[in-house]
C-alpha cells in the first residue's frame, strides 16, 4: 500500500512552523486515540499513521531528508530507522507532546486498558568503518554500557493500582460525569513495584554491564546513517522491555578513493613518457588492488570507467563504478639535453593539440557521464 503524504496526514502545509505541526499532531492524536475509539482498527491505523509522521516531521533532521527524499529517505529495510511505530515508541512520543496534560502523559493503550509495558530507553553509538568494510559489509564486535535488571531484583504487585497499573477516577464535567484512566503513577503503568533488590542495584533495580554486542553492517551504509539493533539497549524494570541501540555510522576517509553515493573516484598520475607509450598501473579498489592498461597516447582528463568496483547500493541492487581520472604529470625542471629535445619539438606536427570527440573535455565527459 503506499503510504500517504507526511504532511497531508497531519493536514498541515510544507511551511507548517514547528509548533503548528505539533498542534496538528495533537489534535490528530486525541481524535484517533485509542481510548477513545475502542477496537476501532481504522483508527488505530490512523492513530499509528499520524504518529509516525509526527516521529517525521518532528525532527529537523528526518524532515529535512523527507522533504527532499519522500518515503525513500527511511526505506532500506533490515531493520533500518523510520518505517512503521510501535505503541511503545507511540506512547513515549507524548511526554514531549501533551507534558502530563493527561496524567504522567500516557493513556491506557490497547486491549482493554491493560498494563502498559514499560520500555527502556536508547542508547546510542558511533561506528567507524572503512571504505573497504563499508563495501563488503562487516560483522562488528562492539563493548557496549547498558543497563541490565540486576539478578537477585524481586517485584510484586502495585499496591496503589491492584497490578492493573491503571487508576480510574470519575470526574464531573459540564457534560456529565466522565471516568477517565490514567496509569499509576506509583508503578508508571507497570503493574509492578520492586520488592527485594541488589545494593549495587539504582532504584529501578538495573545496574550498568558491559557487554559486546555483535553488529551486522550491511554493504552500501553512509556516513551518519543510523542502524537499529532492537532490544539491545537499556533494560527496564520488571516485565518492561529493552530499549534499542542506534548505530550511527561514521565513515573513515579513504587515502586514496574519493567516495560519491555508489561511485568512486582515484586519481591516477602517469609520467610523460608512460602517456606517450602507453603502460598498465596498479590501482587500489575497494577489493583489493588491481593492474589497468593505459592505452598509448593517453590525454590528462581521460576518465577511465570500472564498471561494478564502486560501492553495492544499500538497497541490495547494482554496485557503482569506479571512476579513474587520467593526470599526465608533465615536469617541471628538465635537464639540458631533453630542454633541447623539447625545443626541437616544438614546430612538430605530432606535438600539435587536435582534439578529436574522443577527446572531449573534461566537462563533456562529466556531463554525459551522468545524462
Ligand atoms: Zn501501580
Amino acid at each position: 500500500m503506499a503510504k500517504r503524504d507526511y504532511y497531508d496526514i497531519l493536514g498541515v502545509n510544507k511551511n507548517a512552523s514547528e509548533a503548528e505541526i505539533k498542534k496538528a499532531y495533537r489534535k490528530k492524536a486525541i481524535e484517533y486515540h485509542p481510548d477513545k475509539n475502542p477496537d476501532n482498527k481504522e483508527a488505530e491505523a490512523k492513530f499509528k499513521e499520524a504518529a509516525e509522521a509526527y516521529e517525521v516531521l518532528s525532527n529537523a533532521d528526518k524532515k529535512a531528508r523527507y522533504d527532499q527524499f519522500g518515503h525513500q529517505a527511511f526505506e532500506g529495510g533490515g531493520g533500518f530507522n523510520g518505517g512503521g511505530m510501535n505503541m511503545d515508541d507511540i506512547f513515549s512520543q507524548f511526554g514531549d507532546i501533551f507534558g502530563g496534560a493527561f496524567g504522567g502523559g500516557g493513556f491506557s493503550g490497547f486491549g482493554g486498558g491493560g498494563q502498559r509495558r514499560v520500555k527502556g530507553s536508547n542508547l546510542r553509538i558511533r561506528v567507524k568503518l572503512n571504505l573497504e568494510e563499508i563495501a563488503n559489509g562487516v560483522e562488528k564486535k562492539i563493548k557496549v554500557k547498558r543497563k541490565v535488571q540486576a539478578p537477585g531484583t524481586t517485584y510484586k504487585t502495585c499496591s496503589t493500582c491492584n497490578g492493573s497499573g491503571q487508576v480510574t477516577r470519575i470526574a464531573n464535567t459540564i457534560l456529565g460525569r466522565m471516568q477517565t484512566s490514567a496509569p499509576c503513577n506509583v508503578c508508571g503503568g507497570a503493574g509492578q513495584v520492586i520488592d527485594k533488590k541488589p545494593a549495587d542495584a539504582d532504584a529501578q533495580g538495573l545496574k550498568i554491564s558491559e557487554e559486546t554486542v555483535s553488529i551486522k553492517i550491511p554493504a552500501g551504509v553512509v556516513d551518519d546513517m543510523q542502524l537499529k539493533v532492537s532490544g539491545k539497549g537499556n533494560e527496564a524494570p520488571g516485565n518492561g522491555i529493552p530499549g534499542d541501540l542506534i548505530v550511527v555510522i561514521e565513515e573513515e576517509k579513504h587515502d586514496k578513493l574519493q567516495r560519491e553515493g555508489d561511485n568512486l573516484h582515484y586519481d591516477m598520475y602517469v609520467s610523460y613518457p608512460e602517456a606517450v607509450l602507453g603502460t598498465s598501473k596498479e590501482i587500489d579498489t575497494v577489493t583489493g588492488k588491481v593492474r589497468i592498461k593505459v592505452e598509448a597516447g593517453v590525454q590528462s582528463g581521460k576518465i577511465l570507467r570500472l564498471r561494478g568496483k564502486g560501492i553495492p547500493s544499500i538497497n541490495g541492487y547494482g554496485r557503482g563504478d569506479l571512476l579513474v581520472h587520467v593526470n599526465v604529470w608533465t615536469p617541471k625542471t628538465l635537464s639540458k639535453q631533453q630542454k633541447e629535445f623539447f625545443e626541437s619539438m616544438q614546430n612538430d606536427e605530432h606535438f600539435e593539440p587536435k582534439p578529436d570527440s574522443s577527446d572531449k573535455s573534461f566537462f563533456e565527459k562529466v556531463k554525459d557521464m551522468f545524462s
